[in-house]
């Protein structure tokens, strides 16, 4: 998995699976654009610890769902070090609700971050890679995405679209050097469960052959892998990291 010499963007790297992410990939050798949207304390610490380890890295702020921001955000990375090479999709938000007391601004909310930000960042991305003839894509999916949740509507939708949008990019600019992969991870512990109520925890817990939630740690090596030249002909793929919980 030598990422040596490569550069990458990993949306909402500042904290949780993204954080884990950024720190795998610079572990393998690649310079890491670390982008989050409001937490610079913590994307700053992000930034820290991957330059305490000899890597190189950069903390930018952009809302991926914002086209100017996101343009500016890979306008920053050609800035600093002159192409990019990789790019993981893995900012993402849930806002749940009971399907009819779930509000339109919480679908839409759901929708622009975790599904239009995608489509942005992979637009501006692709520009690039296009003209290297290179480039390898992960979009973090979740398992919400493909077996469904309850109270999570909007989130399944946008992770379900995001399992359609890979598979019809992939096709699309496979002949630029250019692949695409969804990784769908089951329930990692990270703040974004940290809300998730005991019971749900119990139930969930039981159901996964692993018996536990997984740690950020456990999703980032197979993203270095799918995003590496040994995942040459790896593509629309989509990889589940869930403990065993969905065996199709
Ligand atoms: P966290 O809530 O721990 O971290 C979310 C990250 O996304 C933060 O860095 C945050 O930045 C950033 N972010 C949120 N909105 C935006 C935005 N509009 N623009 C840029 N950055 C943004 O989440 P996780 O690490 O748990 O989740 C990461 C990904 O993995 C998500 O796509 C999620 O859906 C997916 N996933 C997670 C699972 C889990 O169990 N944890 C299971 C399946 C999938 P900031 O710090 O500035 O707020």
């Amino acid at each position: 998995m030598n990422l040596a010499g490569q550069v990458a963007i990993v949306t909402g790297a500042s904290r949780g699976i993204g954080r884990a992410i950024a720190i795998e990939l610079a572990q393998q050798g690649a310079k890491v654009l670390i982008n989050y949207q409001r937490n610079e304390a913590a994307a700053r610490a992000t930034v820290d610890q991957i330059a305490s380890g000899g890597g190189a890295a950069l903390a930018v702020a952009a809302d991926v769902a914002d086209e100017q921001a996101v343009a500016a955000l890979v306008e920053r990375c050609l800035a600093q070090w002159g192409r990019l090479d990789l790019l993981v999709n893995n900012a993402g938000i849930t806002e749940d609700a009971p399907f009819l007391r779930m509000k339109e601004a919480q679908w839409r909310a759901v929708i622009d971050t975790n599904l239009t930000g995608v489509f942005l960042c992979c637009r501006a991305a692709i520009a690039v890679m296009r003209e290297q003839s290179y480039g390898r894509i992960v979009n973090i999916g979740s398992l919400a995405g493909l077996a469904g949740n309850v109270g999570q509507v909007n989130y399944a939708a946008a992770k379900a679209g995001l399992v359609g949008f890979t598979r019809a990019l992939a096709r699309e600019v496979a002949l630029d050097g250019i692949t695409a992969n969804v990784v769908a991870p089951g329930y990692i512990e990270t703040e974004l469960l940290a809300d998730l109520p005991p019971n749900l925890r119990s139930w969930a817990t039981a159901a996964i052959a692993l018996q536990r939630f997984g740690k950020p740690e456990e999703v980032a090596p197979a993203v270095a892998f799918l995003l590496s030249p040994a995942a040459s002909y790896i593509t629309g793929q989509v990889l589940t990291i869930d403990g065993g919980w969905v065996m199709p």
